[in-house]
């Protein structure tokens, strides 16, 4: 039995499939001084195409797998972007080396340093790298993508890493299960195999070597094992677990259909996450009773021209359509990144976290956001919408946007098109200073919905790409915990409702802890939903308060980690 780390839970029976990745092939030439000019037009051509590729290919992802889990390509379309990156490639073909061989160099370079570095966030990071070198190969070599052999049956994929370009290739209707030498539990292989449902170990070391195509194998998901060529009682054993854990699933889908109420009749909210109108019947099928976050961004990326009002429109109302007068809360443009057709920078932006993304970046630009509250104005019109502003750090922007939005009211009325009058406007609160000056906007603000994603990274001080594997980026660290309950609390005396729509709310451990604290709604990834409504419907609210009370008495994070722990635990909770 080979043991590894439980990526996705579940158990996989099935015949193994050997994924081999594009290897790292060059050939190093030298070139006479008159060759470089041409080596270095060959590489802006490369550098041009694998751009225009890579972007197609995170468009396409965004849809599929969602905004968090097509980030691989937007890391290595900022390789491509890279200044540094280009300056090295460009220097060594100046030394009078040909562009593959420049290349394979700086590509195997940063492949090797960030290997070697052990921690697994930049072993990800490694990967970006080695993909961004084939791609950029391949198109100086003129060869055409390489398809990975088709999944001939149902299998389970074996391989050293599995990047996302790679999985992109992989039919996944036959993927049973997946077992892989390298990663941990925030890598691309078990984000992927998450959000198929479909058993994942990862970290296994070196194995791939010992399986041959067609061997038998189980993938135990839960308990991160896999055994190779089983004998027959083994497989007998693990046939009988995979069915009373698929019962298991069974019965928390059931709970779909269940009202989130405490066992004293306390009811809160479940809404969704999401990015696109195609995870719409996903989100109702898990029981969500509206959409807490619809993000917009997967609109205006990966392409060279503004989405216009109709076509947003048309975007918008087909979620608004499929809800069916449930609400649907839809967040204005929030887009932190390199440089795009459409918002050129004022200026260079060493950090574009701590510069014009979210609120800033929408009345920077104005014409983008009238058009984009127009559409989303129309789209009102066909159900029960809201509208949320991101990145609020002080009133007086929420004030201007606001006054942008009764201006677009007051031209869409002059037009004659429909709308809703009394639309309502939240405030996405994930900004330590509107955090702590919550009861501020209470004027100004029909709901609030609180961002932990950002609001820990600007809190804490740690970047938000790293949570899951930076021990320091922690949501139960009694910072968060008082700015969150600031913000209950300053609804709850204004009598607006609170939600949250960052990670939190979809993390089971933290369910007792906010419903305790007063949150009205959790909005989440889809997948989340039954989970979190099983912890509601277990407890109730006196007890929920009384977890939360003695919670935020804790100093420490991994205090408050292990005290939340316990209190699942003894309630059976924790799965
Ligand atoms: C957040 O920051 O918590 C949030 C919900 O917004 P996003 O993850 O899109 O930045
Ligand atoms: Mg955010």
């Amino acid at each position: 039995m080979l043991r590894g780390i439980a990526g996705a839970p579940g158990i996989a029976i099935g015949r193994a499939f050997i994924f081999r990745p594009e290897q790292l092939d060059f050939e190093r030439k030298t070139i006479s001084p008159q060759e470089v000019d041409q080596e270095l037009v060959r590489l802006q051509h490369a550098l041009r195409q694998a751009h225009q590729e890579l972007a197609g290919i995170y468009a396409r992802a965004m849809s599929d797998l969602g905004r968090d889990r097509a980030g691989t390509f937007h890391a290595q379309l900022m390789i491509l972007e890279d200044p540094t990156f280009e300056s090295e490639l460009i220097s060594i073909i100046r030394s009078g080396v040909n562009v593959e061989g420049a290349v394979g160099e700086v590509v195997t370079n940063y492949v090797q340093m960030f290997e070697d570095s052990g921690d697994e966030y930049l072993r990800e990071r490694a990967a970006d790298y080695r993909d961004v070198g084939c791609r950029l190969l391949r198109i100086l070599l003129g060869q055409s993508w390489t398809p990975v052999p088709r999944l001939k049956e149902d299998s389970i994929v074996v391989a050293r890493d599995l990047s996302a370009p790679d999985s992109m290739q992989l039919d996944r209707s036959r993927i049973l299960g997946l077992a892989i030498e390298r990663g941990g539990r925030t890598c691309t292989a078990c984000i992927l195999a998450r959000s198929l449902e479909i058993p994942a170990v990862v970290g296994l070391g070196r194995f791939v070597h010992r399986v041959q195509n067609g061997d038998l194998i189980i993938v135990d998901g839960s308990k991160g094992t896999v055994i190779l060529n089983p004998d027959p009682a083994t497989v007998a054993e693990y046939q009988h677990r995979r069915e009373t854990y698929l019962a298991c699933k069974k019965e928390m889908q059931m709970l779909s259909d269940l009202p989130a109420e405490t066992r004293d009749g306390y009811r809160v909210q479940l809404l969704a996450n999401i990015d696109h109108p195609g995870e719409v019947a996903s989100a109702l099928a898990q029981g969500a009773e509206g959409i807490g976050l619809f993000r917009t961004e997967h609109l205006f990326l990966g392409r060279d021209t503004m989405p216009s009002e109709d076509e947003q429109f048309e975007f918008y109302v087909q979620v608004v359509q499929k809800m069916r007068g449930r609400p649907v809360v839809i967040r204005t443009l929030d887009y932190a990144g390199p440089s795009s057709p459409f918002f050129q920078p004022m200026h260079y932006e060493p950090n574009p976290f701590l510069g014009c993304r979210g609120i800033r970046l929408n009345l920077n630009f104005e014409e983008i956001f009238n058009t984009q509250i127009r559409a989303i104005l129309r789209a009102s019109a066909f159900g029960r919408v809201k509208v949320m502003f991101p990145l609020i750090s002080r009133v007086e922007d929420l004030r201007r946007a606001k006054g942008m939005l009764r201006q677009a009211q007051e031209e869409l009325q002059l037009a004659g098109k429909k709308f809703d009058p009394r639309i309502e406007v939240g405030l996405l609160v994930e900004v330590p200073s509107a955090a702590l000056t919550a009861e501020l906007f209470a004027p100004e603000v029909d709901f609030y919905s609180i961002g932990t994603n950002d609001l820990v990274q600007y809190t804490l001080a740690v970047d938000r790409a790293s949570a899951g594997i930076n021990p320091l980026h922690q949501v139960l660290h009694p910072a968060i915990l008082r700015l969150i309950k600031n913000v209950i609390d300053a609804a709850r005396n204004s009598r607006k409702k609170v939600a949250m729509c960052g990670e939190m709310a979809g993390e089971p451990l933290a369910t007792l802890l906010l419903l305790g604290l007063g949150l009205d709604q959790f909005s989440a990834a889809a997948g989340s939903l039954p989970e979190i409504k099983k912890v509601i419907r277990a407890v109730t609210l006196k007890e929920a308060r009384e977890v939360a009370l003695q919670a935020l008495q804790l100093s420490a994070p991994e205090e408050v980690r292990r005290f939340l722990e316990q209190e699942m635990k003894s309630r059976r909770l924790y799965f």
